[in-house]
């Protein structure tokens, strides 16, 4: 029997890296139809669902910026890396005859809708998916802010945060053996532990808009309507620890 979800709308941060599978590079279509499968499950439930996707897997900035490029220019890269990306998993959705709608912080006129506010809520209470696009549209930031900023936006009831692993460890687990694996965590503990969850300015936001940060694993099958339904295993991030 399914358990009703917790949230009525929730916005779901999937790395660029995590939609690449076991690849060095890319997308790997069986890792988009096992998410779009994933998303579907909690669509099921009667959420809102939105979407933001990193770009690490195609181009990151700092990356660009290293080999010599200039900063601003290599975070548009990345930034335009979110898109592809993006459009990818809009397809992997409507497959699933889930309707989607990709928004983008950088104006993309032929490709898909820009980023409205207004718009994007509309979306979800028709029962749209939403996929933010583009970050933020600025350089310097990550995926990670964009994902806290259209959270707060969007008035989303939590931000969950797709990993590798199943919550967030005092050290990497897949590294280090007998690392501690947190249950709850305050936003203050995340920040002065330094614990590499999301970035501070990610974690801050969230803070100030008291939205909770869900880190789970995106590789366990129905781990997302899991978390959803407050269920299997994750790590929550709140004002209390
Ligand atoms: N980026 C940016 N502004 C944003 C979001 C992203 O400039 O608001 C750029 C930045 O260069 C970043 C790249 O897009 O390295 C890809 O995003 P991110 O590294 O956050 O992707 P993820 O690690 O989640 O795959």
């Amino acid at each position: 029997m399914s358990v009703p979800a917790r949230y009525r709308r929730v916005l779901l941060k999937i790395s660029g890296e995590a939609l690449m599978g076991d690849q060095e590079y890319g997308l790997d279509p069986g890792m988009l139809a096992h998410v779009a499968g994933e998303i579907q499950s909690v669509h099921a439930l009667d959420v809102q669902i939105c979407l933001v996707i990193g770009g690490g897997n195609i181009f990151r900035g700092v990356k660009g910026a290293a080999a010599g490029m200039e900063r601003a220019t290599a975070d548009y890269m990345g930034m335009l890396a979110t898109v592809i990306n993006s459009l990818a998993m809009q397809s992997a959705l409507e497959r699933r005859g889930i309707v989607t709608r990709v928004l983008s912080a950088i104006t993309m006129q032929a490709v898909c809708e820009p980023y409205i506010r207004r718009r994007a809520i509309r979306h979800m209470e028709k029962g749209r998916v939403v996929v933010f696009a583009a970050g933020t549209g600025n350089p310097f930031f990550t995926t990670d802010t964009a994902a806290a900023l259209r959270a707060s936006e969007m008035g989303c009831d939590a931000l969950l945060k797709a990993t590798k692993v199943d919550g967030v460890y005092s050290a990497d687990p897949q590294k280090v053996a007998g690392a501690e694996r947190f249950k709850r965590l305050s936003y203050l503990d995340v920040l002065s532990r330094d614990l590499q969850v999301m970035d501070a300015s990610a974690i801050s936001l969230a803070r100030e808009n008291r939205i909770p940060i869900l880190v789970f694993s995106i590789h366990n099958p129905g781990g997302f309507a899991d978390v959803v339904s407050g269920k299997g295993l994750f790590t929550i991030i709140s004002e209390e620890s």
